[in-house]
């Protein structure tokens, strides 16, 4: 189970994963499957110019099938999911795309934990109480917390993806940055056909190869999926209760505790030692109680058996929140904080819980492509390590903050700002004038 579980990010939906997301506010996952953020080895095509594979393509169609054979793919399945496949501009695109601008984590969770979609996760849960009863006795996840993934992964089963699996899978296979990734989804995908009767044609899928009602990539239907309806077949496109029950089985194979918290938003106080605040930094309640973090309503934290990390998606104006293993279970179906805050939240507005207390700082603008690269390499020329600049903010860059914040007496949230890069550029114009 721990291989499984170690493997598990990268299985399901190998976008956000593996890449540079996360744990931060400004790095918004794509639920709907828009730009990643991924520096790319492949130079994008000049002014627009749409990438003309040519014969290469087709040639990577070719010698693909010794690989297929290698893992027991025959001609005949090799032949009706491969031969008709195109290179697909719009994957290459998508899989080429470096954001402008990442979301801030308040647009994202107006957009994951809507009215509407809080209504209609309440309508599924009724809708299909019976099962989701099943499958939470069965696997210890609750019905709120499936539900809200269904929610996240296809808005309850409305949007799937519209791409040919093998298709989408062939383009990412071919080249780019998520070869690695592309390569084993492919072989599993042809097996979907061998072993499990699929229809090539009727397998769609995003264009990141993650398919069915809660967006499994093929390797994960391998790893984790069920037949909860009994038909004998594993149908997560058109059997909820198959999907539903996949997604439990992966979160129960990733380690979640049945009858444990996710967590819950707190409240600290002005003085707290920010750099503390870290999904990484682990403190049984009464360390946390002793640094002054309070409910969100201002109450005593309540008592529990588990150590909890607190979290800042939006830096220290932000609402904070304290996290237990659970929040890490789902953090490892999509490595993004934004991801499993929206599944939570939605899980918890879905169970009747009010809104989050503490207000976003709504304000603060995003920083686009060229300032997150400028406040990597001005921390590289203040003497910090933010390792090489990507454009992406990620773990190594928010631990190069809080020690440049801490130097100067800011509340260390390791979250960039306008405010931040500018202080900044102004140190580094002082020191070289
Ligand atoms: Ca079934």
């Amino acid at each position: 189970m721990r291989s499984i579980s170690s493997l598990f990010g990268r299985l399901k939906r190998g976008l956000a994963l593996g890449l540079a997301c996360t744990l931060a506010a400004c790095e918004v996952p794509a639920p709907q499957h828009t730009a990643p953020n991924v520096s790319l080895p492949i130079a994008p095509p000049p002014g627009g110019v749409p990438y003309e594979p040519g014969a290469n393509f087709a040639q990577f169609i070719a010698n693909f099938r010794a690989q297929a054979h290698a893992a027991g793919i025959t001609d005949a399945t090799y032949d009706a999911a491969m031969v008709h496949v195109a290179f697909n501009p719009r994957v290459w695109q998508l899989n080429s795309a470096q954001p402008e601008f990442v979301k801030p984590i308040w647009d994202y969770l107006d957009g994951a934990v809507s009215p509407r979609r809080i209504a209609d996760g309440q309508a599924m849960l009724a809708a299909n109480a019976n099962i989701l009863m099943q499958i939470e006795r069965r696997y210890g996840v609750p019905k709120e917390i499936v539900v809200a993934i269904w929610g996240m992964e296809s808005d309850y089963g409305r949007s799937m993806g519209n791409f040919n699996m093998f298709e989408a899978l062939a383009t990412l296979a071919f080249d780019g940055p998520r070869t690695d990734f592309a390569r084993p989804q492919l072989i599993a995908a042809l097996k979907m056909v061998q072993n499990d009767g699929f229809k090539p044609e009727m397998m769609v899928s995003s264009w990141a190869g993650a398919f069915g009602q809660t967006q499994f990539v093929p390797t994960a239907y391998y790893a984790h999926a069920v037949d909860f309806d009994g038909d004998g077949k594993k149908d997560l496109w058109n059997s909820p209760a198959d999907a539903l029950a996949s997604t439990a089985s992966m979160l129960a194979d990733a380690g979640w505790k049945r009858g444990a918290p996710w967590g819950y938003e707190i409240r600290l106080p002005q003085s707290f030692p920010y750099e503390q605040a870290d999904i990484d930094t682990t403190k049984v309640i009464a360390d946390w109680r002793a640094l002054g973090a309070k409910t969100a309503l201002g109450a005593d934290l309540p008592d529990n058996a588990e150590a909890g990390a607190i979290i800042l998606p939006a830096g220290a104006r932000g609402p904070a929140f304290l996290v237990f293993g659970n929040f890490k279970t789902v953090l490892q179906y999509n490595n993004a904080v934004s991801y499993a805050l929206g599944v939570c939240e939605l899980a918890a507005r879905i169970g009747g819980a009010d809104a989050i207390v503490a207000p976003w700082p709504r304000d603060e603008v995003p920083l686009n492509r060229n300032e997150r690269l400028q406040v990597q390499r001005d921390l590289m020329m203040l003497g910090y390590d933010p390792g090489a600049p990507d454009g992406v903010l990620g773990r190594k860059v928010r631990a190069a903050l809080r020690v440049y914040q801490q130097a100067r007496n800011l509340p260390a949230d390791g979250f960039a700002t306008k405010d931040l890069l500018a202080r900044m550029n102004a140190e580094i114009k002082s020191k070289t004038s």
